[in-house]
């Protein structure tokens, strides 16, 4: 039975390509009714924290993607944190060293650099020069005595390839000359990576390896140790990197990068989770929205593409927009009364007839939000007061006669106006056009530019009826002083 693992280090923000990896093992699990684990590899004890992971949890929470296993969920291969896990560790390398498979090195800073220099001024790939693999009791006395702290090394076969075939790339092969014997376990006592994730993996009964492309270069050693402990071997995958539109390693530069940043700039996370999942998957056709069940439904590891994808906001943008417009109303004020309220418009709890009429507001803006955050600038007509006109072009359409005429009679007409709703405005404003015989831009542009500073912009009797009797004759009627 299928059974694939996300498997973070909580060495920091919990970044777009993290979640990405997240995604793809976790709709091949759905995809194929098998399990998703989540582990936290939290063996770089200086980089690790909780606060990372319980940021790493709670944004794969935020995007959907439940876990079966795994941290707080629990299951029968428990613990799911490394660092809990270190007698188990224990116990496996012990047994390699019972078997000769791994062995006590001594060999300080300055000796392997030494090695190193001597084989790179050979014209050889540096490799560790295998001093420790033979050392006589009287050698390791004498390292002991002189204070040295091991470390342990795996013994790694010269001859042959560390060869697979891997989902995303086909087949690849690493020479076993080049990998060398590498340490598996610190002189503190903590394993490292490649060796904690070999026995986790296997011990936990992973059997498809789904993950970033910077690992590709780990797989020769973890093979290895996956000989040397007998384990089997279970199927890798290596999924590209993730660029930013200079075709550089996405970074900082080129905006935001976190899962978070995200959440909290008012992205939504159906949104997030489509978009992910184009980022390196081509579907067949040319469908770009897709429901969580249809990427259940059709994502399969064979079209996932080995060459690196391209971060493209405004594809996100995009999606993220479609997404919003799937909406209700109340539902658009939920996700953008935060912002609004943190602009200083509006402080929370509304009243009910606050509630109604922000809910109309930000459902009249609604064409122009592709996320959350977007919205205070967009409702800031609503709360702020006009700024100064100072276009030339459109001050001068203010200087005509018809303009200061077609505005007095609409600031009459609206005063006595008896529902002041967008059709009644509305069906005001055309009698008034026949009245007066001024029609078209001659109306319509003077009287969005008392009101609104400028001369275009959304439905004009809906933002009427939405500024209310007593904002909008004021508007109308200081501009003409
Ligand atoms: N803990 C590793 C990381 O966060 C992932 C290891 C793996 O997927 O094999 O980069």
């Amino acid at each position: 039975k299928l059974k694939v693992r996300f498997a973070p280090s909580p060495t920091g923000p919990f970044h777009i390509g993290g979640a990405r990896s997240a995604l793809f093992n976790w709709l091949v699990a759905r995809h194929a009714g098998g399990t998703f684990l989540v582990r936290i590899e939290d063996t770089d004890l200086k980089r690790s924290s909780r606060e990372s992971e319980e940021n790493i949890k709670d944004s794969l929470k935020w995007l959907g993607l439940t876990w079966d296993e795994g941290i707080d969920v629990g299951g029968e291969n428990g613990p799911y944190r490394q660092t809990e896990r270190l007698d188990i560790y224990k116990k496996e390398v012990q047994r390699l060293l019972d078997e000769g498979k791994a062995y006590y090195c001594y060999c300080t800073e300055e000796e392997l650099e030494e090695s190193r220099k001597k084989q790179v001024a050979a014209g050889q790939t540096p490799v560790y020069d295998d001093h420790c693999r033979h050392l006589t009791e009287e050698q390791v006395a004498q390292y002991k005595a002189e204070g040295r702290k091991p470390v342990i090394r795996l013994k790694v076969r010269k001859d042959g390839v560390f060869a697979f075939d891997d989902m995303v790339r086909g087949h690849v092969e690493f020479q076993a000359s080049g990998v060398g014997d590498f340490i598996i376990v610190k002189s503190d006592g903590i394993p490292v990576y490649n060796f904690a994730v070999v026995i986790d993996d296997s011990l936990m009964g992973v059997t498809h390896v789904i993950r970033a492309e910077e690992h590709l270069s780990n797989t020769p050693r973890q093979l290895a140790i996956y000989e040397a402990l007998g384990y089997p071997i279970p199927k890798f995958g290596h999924i590209s990197l993730i660029l930013g539109a200079d075709h550089k390693k996405m970074s900082k530069r080129h905006g935001a990068t976190s899962v978070t940043e995200y959440r909290n700039m008012g992205y939504l996370p159906d949104a997030m989770v489509n978009y992910l999942a184009l980022l390196g998957w081509a579907p067949k056709g040319e469908q770009e929205i897709f429901t969580r069940d249809e990427l259940i439904k059709q994502f399969s590891m064979k079209r996932v593409s080995s060459n690196d994808a391209v971060f493209d906001i405004e594809k996100l943008n995009w999606i993220n927009f479609q997404y919003m417009k799937k909406l209700s109303p109340e539902q658009l004020l939920d996700l953008t009364l935060p912002f609004i309220e943190k602009a200083g418009y509006v402080k929370t709890p509304l009243s009910s007839e606050q509630k109604d009429w922000l809910t109309r507001v930000v459902w009249y803006v609604r064409d122009h939000l592709y996320y959350g955050a977007q919205a205070p600038e967009n409702v800031k007509l609503f709360f702020e007061d006009l700024p100064e006109v100072t276009d030339e072009e459109t001050l001068s359409i203010m200087k005509q006669e018809t303009s200061g005429k077609i505005i007095t009679a609409f600031a009459d007409a609206l005063e006595k106006l008896e529902t002041f709703d967008e059709a009644s405005i509305k069906k005001c404003f055309s009698s008034l056009m026949k009245e007066t015989g001024i029609k078209g831009k001659a109306a319509f542009e003077p009287v969005r530019i008392a009101l609104t500073g400028v001369t275009h912009g959304p439905g004009l009797y809906d933002m009427i009826a939405l500024f209310g009797r007593e904002k909008t004759l004021s508007r109308l009627r200081d501009s003409l002083k």
